[in-house]
């Protein structure tokens, strides 16, 4: 299973759950749209099943294709989600401006 490729996606929380705004999650090629239409309905992951649960609105910020699970691995290791996130940018842009 060396350079596997797949999508990595980014799902931003409208609202924060605990401490996580985020999700950072990899699929094949063409399995996008079932893997959201799973986590809309609460499964495919733990914390998405819980942020479901709780009624927590959430969006597909971004998604990266063509790149593999270390790439996912260093996203998630970086903390970067908020960086690459372009909701979050959008919200720091609204307060920056004020
Ligand atoms: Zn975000």
């Amino acid at each position: 299973m060396t350079d596997h490729r797949g999508i990595v996606y980014l799902i931003h929380f409208k609202t924060p759950f605990k401490h996580a705004r985020h999700y950072i999650g990899f699929c094949e090629f063409g399995n996008l749209e079932k893997r959201m239409e799973k986590h809309r309905n609460g499964n495919g992951s733990k914390l998405m099943a819980a942020v479901t649960a709780a009624g927590i609105e959430w969006e597909v910020a971004k998604i990266w294709e063509n790149v593999d699970r270390g790439f996912e691995r260093q996203l998630k290791n970086r903390n970067g989600a908020s960086r690459f996130c372009p909701f979050c940018k959008d919200e720091k842009n609204r307060r920056d401006a004020r």
